[in-house]
């Protein structure tokens, strides 16, 4: 864990400051939930907060509280610039380094002068000012949640902030079963709960928003699926022809490579999708167990994330990306065959 500089920071905030919040490039539910999390908290102490994405994030997040309010960096640029304009301290939550918001926002953010606050729970964190960022934490909401603790205001929790901070904490856990999730986890769920975060209808919204087209393209998606036994490996492929066919909208994929995962004596999920607006192969790696995608993504796809979880890309076509990484399981037999011991 780092803890960098908390004291100052502390002090800072003492006064009303104009405050920036900004999340990962295709926001998932940790980084809506945290930084809307983190603005009505600070809007409840005074500052004036603005929220800004890289870019749009999927339809099964609209509904959280303050969603209305996030300016989009692709599309909402001169509300963006003008809100970087004014700002005293921007926070970024939820990601590592400048290159996780994409290229046009990284640029802007460089010119910057102001200080940095990271709050984060990937491995391997570039160097802000101030810094809080723990690897063992299931979530940057659970951070969050600890950060306001810190701040000696947990008695300012309300249900706001405490739903915002239940569904990020949900959806980085998987609904509270992967490794990451402690009982520590579990004690500040309870707390939202008690604050007012209305569980049963977060889960309902979060996972029963599914469209036809959706579950159509999942059919799809497991019907390319590929298994590995050898290496207790399986992989799923989704073609731009296939997102076109089922009508996609941005998170329908969302998910999608926790089926590779859960067929019985896989340890290595992976996905392979078809970005044509970017140019790209994007990855999604997932593993139980010991085996690190954090640093295969690393090594080979120009990612990172977790161990457990993590993200990368490729600029060969998505059958030259499938081909390049089967060839490359051989080199971890061993370390597949062994990563996980059942109970
Ligand atoms: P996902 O597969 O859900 O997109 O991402 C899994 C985890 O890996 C998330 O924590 C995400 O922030 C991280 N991640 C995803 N893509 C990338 C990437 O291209 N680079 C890095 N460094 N991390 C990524
Ligand atoms: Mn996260």
């Amino acid at each position: 864990m780092i803890l960098k500089q908390f004291d100052k920071l502390k002090e800072y905030l003492l006064q009303p400051r104009n405050i920036v919040v900004i999340g990962h490039r295709n926001p998932d539910g940790d980084a809506i939930g945290s930084t809307l999390g983190l603005k009505h908290y600070f809007d409840l102490k005074g500052h004036q907060t603005q929220v800004l994405m890289p870019n749009e994030y999927p339809d099964f997040l609209h509904w959280i509280p303050g969603s209305e309010t996030v300016y989009r960096f692709d599309r909402q640029n001169k509300q963006c610039l003008r809100a970087l304009r004014k700002v005293d301290i921007i926070f970024l939550l939820d990601f590592n380094a400048f290159h996780r918001v994409g290229t046009d926002m990284q640029n802007t953010l460089e010119t910057m002068r102001c200080d940095f606050v990271l709050i984060d729970h990937h491995q391997q964190p570039d160097d802000f000012t101030y810094m809080y960022s723990d690897t063992e934490m299931s979530s940057t909401c659970q951070m969050v949640y600890n950060f306001i603790a810190k701040m000696g205001d947990k008695g300012m929790i309300n249900k706001d902030i405490a739903t915002c901070l239940y569904t990020g904490i949900m959806t980085d856990t998987g609904s509270f079963r992967f490794r990451s999730t402690t009982s520590q986890t579990h004690r500040v769920i309870a707390d939202l709960i008690d604050k007012g975060a209305a569980n049963d209808r977060i889960h309902s919204n979060v996972n029963d928003a599914n469209s036809q087209s959706r579950l159509l393209l999942l059919g799809q998606a497991l019907s390319n699926l590929q298994v590995l036994p050898e290496f207790k490996t399986a992989y799923i492929t989704i073609s731009e022809e296939e997102k076109r066919k089922f009508n996609y909208s941005k998170g329908d994929t969302e998910g999608i490579v926790n089926y590779a995962l859960s067929i019985k004596g896989i340890v290595f999920g992976v996905i392979f999708i078809e970005d044509a607006e970017q140019g790209i192969t994007k990855i999604s790696f997932r593993s139980k167990g010991t085996f690190s995608v954090n640093q295969f993504a690393r090594k080979y796809f120009n990612g990172g994330g977790h161990d457990n979880a993590a993200g990368g890309k490729s600029n060969l076509s998505i059958e030259e990306t499938v081909k390049k990484f089967t060839s490359l399981l051989p080199n971890y037999a061993n370390e597949l065959q062994t990563s996980y011991a059942t109970l």
